[in-house]
C-alpha cells in the first residue's frame, strides 16, 4: 500500500475510479504516514483524522456512483491561514490558537463540493509573515530533505507535508513568495496564480492587495488540476475577477518550440548561490533543447521591490491586524484594569515579535505626515514595477529566473536578522507587486542534495502559457521524482 504515497492526483484518480483503491484505504495510508514521520518534520498544527475518514467514506460512495470529480477522495492538507468551519484556524498565532471559524473559505467549499479529503491544517509563519516557518508561535517546521534546515515560508508546513508525502497536495498562500519559496526549498511545485483568479474569501488577511491562495503539488499537472478546482469568480471577494475558468490541465502539453523565454539580468546578481545558478542554467538549456528561444530582458526596478513590498505589505497588515483586539474573537489577556489596558495586554501577549515589528512599521508608514513619503511613494514605485513586466512581456512569453538566491538555510541562521530574512524574498516579491502568476518548478539539487526551484512567470492571466512552459520543463528535465529519506 505504501507505494500509493508516490502517486500524483491523476494517477490516483485512475486507481480510485477503477475501484483498485478506495479513498478510505488511501486516506488511512496517509494518516499512518503522518503518524510515522510528522514527529520529525512538524508540518501539521491540527490533524483532522476523524473527519478525514468520514470524508473518505463519503467520497467512496460518490466514486461508486460514478460521479467523481477530479479531487474526489484525494487527501489534501490546508495552510492554517484558510478558514475551515468548526476546525481550528490558528494562523500559527497565539492570538487565534482557539479560533474555530463559523464558516468555510470559498476554496474549502469548493474542495468539499468535489468530495476531497482534508488531512489537517499546516504550520506557517505567524499570520504568514516570514520566510522560514520559524515565526510560528507553536514550533518550527523542518525541511524533509535536511531536518536541520528550514522548509521555507511562510507556507513551510504546506511544502514540507507534500515533500514528506504526508498529503497528496496542499494549499498555501503567497503574499511575497510564501508558496514559491518553500516549494523551491522542499522540491515541490508551487503556484501563485494571477491576483483575483482565486477567491480570498476566508483567507485570513495579511496584505490584501497582494495575498493570493495557490497549490503546492508534486507535479505541474496536479497544480493545474487544483487551480481549476479553486479558481473562479466569487461575489464575496470584491477583488475576484468575473471570468470563467480556463481548462488549465489541458494546457499541460509538452513542447516549447518557438516559445520565447525571457531571462532578466537583474535576477543573476552577486549573492546568488553558485549551485542555484548552475541548476537554473541547466533548466534554461533544457528549454532551449526543446526549441525555446532564450532572450535577455531587463526588469530595471527590481532593486526597489523589497523596500516597496515591506512598506505596502506592512501598511496593509497593520490595518488588517487591528481587528485582533480581544473583543469579538481570538485571544484576550486575563489581567487588566480598564479597556485600554485590555487592548494593550491582549496585543502584547497575543502577537509574536515579527508580527509586532510589521504592525509598528506599517503604522508608521501610514501615519499623518509620513503617508506621502512612504505609502504613496511605494505605490508609485509599484506602478513602475508593473510597467517593467509589461515591457518585458512584449519581448517574451514567459520569464525564467531563480525562486530564491540560495537553497534552504539552517534553522536559526537568519531568525535574529530580519533584514537578511527580508532580502531572501528578492526574486519572488516583484510578481506579487505586479499581480502576475509565478510558479516554482523543481529543477535540480545543490551539492548538498538540497532542492532548487526555477521560477517561471507569465503575464496577467496567462496561466495557460505558464503551465505549458512549466510542464515542458518538468518533462524535458526528466528528473525522476525523488523523495527525502526521512529515516
Ligand atoms: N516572506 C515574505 C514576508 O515575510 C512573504 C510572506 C508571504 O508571502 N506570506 O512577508
Amino acid at each position: 500500500m505504501d507505494n500509493v504515497l508516490n502517486l500524483d492526483i491523476s494517477q490516483l484518480r485512475e486507481l480510485l475510479d477503477k475501484g483498485e483503491l478506495t479513498s478510505e484505504e488511501l486516506t488511512t495510508t496517509y494518516l499512518d504516514r503522518i503518524k510515522s514521520v510528522d514527529e520529525k518534520v512538524h508540518a501539521y498544527v491540527t490533524l483532522t483524522e476523524e473527519d478525514a475518514i468520514k470524508q473518505a467514506k463519503k467520497a467512496d460512495e460518490i466514486i461508486r456512483k460514478g460521479e467523481a470529480a477530479p479531487l474526489t477522495g484525494i487527501p489534501l492538507g490546508i495552510k492554517d491561514v484558510i478558514c475551515t468551519e468548526g476546525i481550528p484556524t490558528t494562523c500559527s498565532s497565539k492570538m487565534l490558537e482557539n479560533f474555530r471559524p463559523p464558516f468555510d473559505a470559498t476554496v474549502i467549499e469548493k474542495f468539499k463540493a468535489q468530495g476531497a479529503v482534508m488531512t489537517g491544517k499546516l504550520n506557517m509563519d505567524e499570520f504568514a509573515m516570514g520566510s522560514s516557518t520559524e515565526n510560528s508561535a507553536f514550533f518550527p517546521t523542518k525541511n524533509p530533505w535536511d531536518l536541520d534546515r528550514i522548509p521555507g515560508g511562510s507556507s513551510g508546513g504546506s511544502a514540507a507535508a507534500v515533500a514528506a508525502r504526508m498529503c497528496v497536495a496542499s494549499l498555501g498562500s503567497d503574499t511575497g513568495g510564501s508558496i514559491r519559496q518553500p516549494a523551491s526549498h522542499c522540491g515541490v511545485v508551487g503556484l501563485k496564480p494571477t491576483y483575483g483568479l482565486v477567491s480570498r474569501y476566508g483567507l485570513v488577511a495579511f496584505a490584501s492587495s497582494l495575498d493570493q491562495i495557490g497549490p503546492l503539488t508534486r507535479s505541474v499537472k496536479d497544480a493545474a488540476i487544483i487551480l481549476e478546482s479553486i479558481a473562479g469568480h466569487d461575489q464575496r471577494d470584491s477583488t475576484s475577477l468575473p471570468m470563467s475558468v480556463p481548462a488549465f490541465s489541458k494546457a499541460c502539453t509538452q513542447g516549447m518550440k518557438g516559445m520565447k523565454v525571457g531571462v532578466p539580468k537583474e535576477y543573476f546578481i552577486e549573492g546568488l548561490q553558485k549551485d542555484v545558478e548552475t541548476a537554473i542554467q541547466g533548466a534554461l538549456k533544457a528549454m532551449e533543447d526543446m526549441g525555446a528561444e532564450i532572450v535577455d530582458i531587463s526588469l530595471p526596478h527590481t532593486e526597489y521591490a523589497i523596500a516597496t513590498y515591506y512598506i505596502i505589505a506592512t501598511a496593509e497588515a497593520s490595518s488588517n491586524l487591528s481587528r485582533y483586539d480581544g473583543v469579538k474573537y481570538g485571544f484576550r489577556a486575563e489581567n487588566f484594569s480598564n479597556l485600554m489596558e485590555m487592548y494593550k495586554e491582549t496585543r502584547a501577549q497575543g502577537f509574536g515579535m515579527e508580527v509586532k515589528r510589521r504592525i509598528m512599521l506599517g503604522t508608521y508608514c501610514l501615519s499623518a505626515g509620513y503617508y506621502d513619503a512612504f505609502y504613496k511613494k511605494a505605490s508609485q514605485v509599484r506602478t513602475l514595477i508593473i510597467e517593467d513586466f509589461k515591457n518585458a512581456f512584449k519581448k517574451c512569453d514567459v520569464i525564467a529566473a531563480p525562486v530564491a538566491p540560495t537553497t534552504a538555510f539552517k534553522i536559526g541562521e537568519k531568525v535574529h536578522d530580519p533584514l537578511q530574512m527580508y532580502l531572501s524574498d528578492i526574486f519572488t516579491i516583484p510578481v506579487n507587486l505586479a499581480g502576475i502568476p509565478g510558479m516554482s518548478v523543481p529543477c535540480g539539487f545543490d551539492s548538498e542534495g538540497l532542492p532548487v526551484g526555477m521560477q517561471i512567470m507569465a503575464a496577467h492571466l496567462q496561466e495557460e502559457t505558464l503551465f505549458k512552459a512549466a510542464y515542458s520543463l518538468e518533462k524535458g528535465l526528466g528528473l525522476d521524482i525523488q523523495w527525502p529519506e526521512l529515516t
